[in-house]
């Protein structure tokens, strides 16, 4: 089963990166904020590289 993902949308600047690296993964809240919607819609390790190690910000998180 895959790790659950927490976003610090006080921390999220909306800037899309998360959301154009992953679109199957992550998608923008009511609030204009990066939310994980589909933990399964890419490896672990894309997760990693595209989204967690590439958010300017570093405010997506694996929850453990
Ligand atoms: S990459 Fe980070 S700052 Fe940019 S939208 Fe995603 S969570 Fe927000």
């Amino acid at each position: 089963m895959a790790r659950q993902i927490w976003i610090d949308e006080e921390i999220c600047i909306s800037c899309g990166m998360c959301i154009n690296n992953l679109p199957d993964v992550f998608r923008y809240n009511n609030a204009g904020k990066a939310e994980c919607f589909d933990e399964n819609g890419a490896p672990e390790e894309e997760i990693q590289r595209d989204a967690i190690d590439a958010c300017p910000v570093s405010c997506i998180h694996w929850q453990e």
